[in-house]
């Protein structure tokens, strides 16, 4: 077994400073296990990490796994923070779903307000309207293809997944991001509701896709796989439904909100389970860039009016892509935890 070669903590506090007997563990958090410089970025996310998700000494691989080169440079603790049991996170992920779907019954229908399509910058440029919020979606194809390439490109991303099944919901969220920057430039070339669909219906493919990332990397591979198609049907489903409720008249996007807030929180969550992968505390920084959109999103006049250069929404597209681009990111960073640690 590894697990036996691994070196214990006492062993590698004596390894790290022979003379004190109550020394802790040094680990330079500039670097990742194999030793490569990562920068300020994860200096900084590592920190956070430590400080929130758990106060136990990093380092406890040791000289064996996965390579020889790791020893003494493993900042983050195999397995994830293990803050909660996986039957827990499986209550947990539950429990969640069952109180978003009896708070969107419970609320009042919420109508698509007609103002919805009053974008701040209106500006056309070059021919074509409203140029800023159709020109930024570029950023979901640059992200989508990215995303694709090295998904399908045989000999990148190796350390990335553990079961080659795996890549699948990771295909699935980087094919809906390219679709959104077609279906998201069309709504933006002449913003309706008709066309509004087109805009939703992918990104809600990436938040099924995201909630079965979630469950097959923290609870359960199988399960995770199976869930993955009804997960991006029911997310998209959320969609259909409000646009067939709209045609007739009486809009309602409680379902789609739900589908939303749950993919949200499922994010959240998903640093305080074990995890078959390091960098875990990547679904948090995901979830910040998400936030981060609606945040944009929400002040689009305010962003135009004081910087009459750029709008709220167009800084929300760029910060929507960059959830894609950290999930790559992560993808190109992160390494498999040791085989106990793995769920199948
Ligand atoms: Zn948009």
């Amino acid at each position: 077994m590894q697990s036996n070669r691994l070196i214990n903590r006492p062993q590698l506090v004596k390894s790290i400073r022979p003379r004190r007997t109550d020394a802790q563990a040094q680990v330079d958090l500039r670097k990742r296990w194999n030793g490569h410089w990562h920068g300020r970025i994860d200096l900084i996310t590592n920190r956070v990490a430590r400080t929130f998700l758990s106060e136990r000494p990093r380092p406890t691989l040791g000289c064996t796994y996965p390579k020889p080169s790791h020893c003494g440079k493993v900042f983050e603790p195999p397995g994830g923070p293990n803050l909660l049991s996986r039957i827990n996170g499986t209550a947990l992920m539950l429990g969640l779903a069952l109180g978003n779907a009896v708070l969107a019954f419970r609320l009042p229908p919420i109508p698509q307000p007609a103002s919805y399509h009053q974008f701040a910058d209106q500006r056309t440029w070059l021919g074509v309207p409203n140029f800023g919020d159709v020109a930024s979606n570029l950023a979901f194809a640059v992200v989508g293809l990215a995303g694709l390439w090295f998904l399908l490109k045989p000999g990148k991303l190796t350390n990335a997944f553990v079961d080659p099944r795996e890549r699948r919901p990771y295909l699935v969220t980087f094919f809906a991001l390219l679709l959104t920057a077609f279906g998201s430039a069309y709504y933006h070339l002449g913003p309706s509701n008709a066309r509004l669909v087109w805009d939703r219906l992918p990104m809600t493919i990436v938040f099924g896709a995201l909630i079965a990332i979630v469950i097959i990397e923290h609870v359960s591979l199988e399960a995770g796989l199976k869930l993955l198609p009804f997960l991006v049907a029911i997310a998209a489903g959320s969609v259909l439904q409000w646009y067939r409720d709209e045609l007739h008249g009486h809009g309602d996007l409680r379902a789609y909100a739900a589908v939303q807030l749950y993919s949200a929180l499922v994010l959240l969550i998903a640093p305080l389970l074990k995890s078959r992968y390091s960098r875990g505390y990547d679904f948090l920084i995901v979830f910040g860039w998400y936030a981060l959109a609606k945040i944009f999103e929400t002040a689009d006049r305010f962003i135009f009016t004081h910087t009459h250069i750029v709008s709220g929404h167009t800084l929300k597209h760029l910060a929507a892509a960059s959830t894609g681009y950290w999930m790559l990111r992560m993808l190109r960073l992160r390494e498999p935890s040791p085989p106990e640690f793995i769920a199948h």
